[in-house]
């Protein structure tokens, strides 16, 4: 999303853009994804659920995102519905596909099938390859020795190539690398992608949770990220 997103804003303002895409389609996970777009209402509220981001990342978000929203929509990208379903945010249910092909007429030329591999030297670049839930040997150092045992709930195809490249060119890792976004899923014996939006359960609260040694878990966030953590 981020990297058509960006595309189609530059081209908006007047650059010549190419788009990468390792995939063999565009939308990358946002394609598989509910599409709800949001922020939290209030700002002590983002800080309190999200303490170690970055404040200055995150203003840009809380205070930016109504326009965001209103500038996907002008662009003609198709509303689902117009509230979020929980009274502590604010956003938009937009179609997935509805909001790829629309992102996808105004991006210019995507090179599908072709990965960036390296930063072209004298041209400006934006990294948005997603995260890297695709590369088992990254989510084993990062998140959890069981990687094999997880699901992976994403497109297959965000191996943690940007981060890489950003890494190579000097930058710094921010905080939260060993945290992740995930949901515990239904225990069926085949997961597609049709099934991962349906298959998701956020009813821990309703449920008893316990890990391997039987110790009970209490969930402490309405999203219930940190049950899957
Ligand atoms: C089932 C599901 C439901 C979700 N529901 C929501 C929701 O309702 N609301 C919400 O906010 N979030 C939701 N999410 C999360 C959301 O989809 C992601 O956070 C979002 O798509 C991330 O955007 P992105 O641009 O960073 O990555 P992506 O949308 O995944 O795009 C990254 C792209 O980079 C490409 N890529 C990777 N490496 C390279 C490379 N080297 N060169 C070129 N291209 C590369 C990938 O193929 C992909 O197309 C959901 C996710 C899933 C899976």
């Amino acid at each position: 999303m981020a990297g058509l997103a960006a595309a189609a804003r530059a081209r908006e303002l007047g650059a010549e853009v190419v788009v990468h895409e390792k995939g063999d389609r565009p939308g990358g996970s946002m394609l598989l994804s509910s599409c709800v777009v949001w922020r939290y209402r209030e700002w002590q509220r983002f800080r309190a659920e999200c303490p170690t981001g970055d404040p200055q990342l995150q203003r840009a978000v809380w205070e930016g995102l109504d326009d965001a929203l209103a500038w996907l929509e002008s662009l003609g990208a198709p509303v689902v519905v117009r509230e979020t379903g929980n009274e502590l945010t604010t956003g938009v249910r937009f179609d997935p596909r509805g909001l790829t092909s629309t992102l996808v007429a105004r991006a210019g030329e995507i090179r599908l099938g072709e990965p960036l591999i390296e930063l072209p030297s004298g041209l400006p670049v934006v990294l948005a390859t997603g995260g890297f839930q695709g590369d088992l040997a990254l989510v084993r150092e990062r998140i959890t020795t069981q990687a094999e045992k997880l699901v992976l709930r994403a497109n297959p195809w965000s191996s943690g190539d940007g981060l890489r490249l950003a890494l190579l060119a000097g930058a710094r890792e921010s905080a939260g690398m060993d945290e992740f976004y995930g949901r515990n899923l239904a225990a069926a014996p085949r997961i597609s992608e049709a099934d991962f939006v349906p298959l998701a359960q956020v009813y821990a609260k309703h449920a008893l949770v316990e890990n391997l040694r039987g110790e009970p878990y209490e969930a402490r966030t309405w999203s219930e990220i940190d049950v899957a953590q």
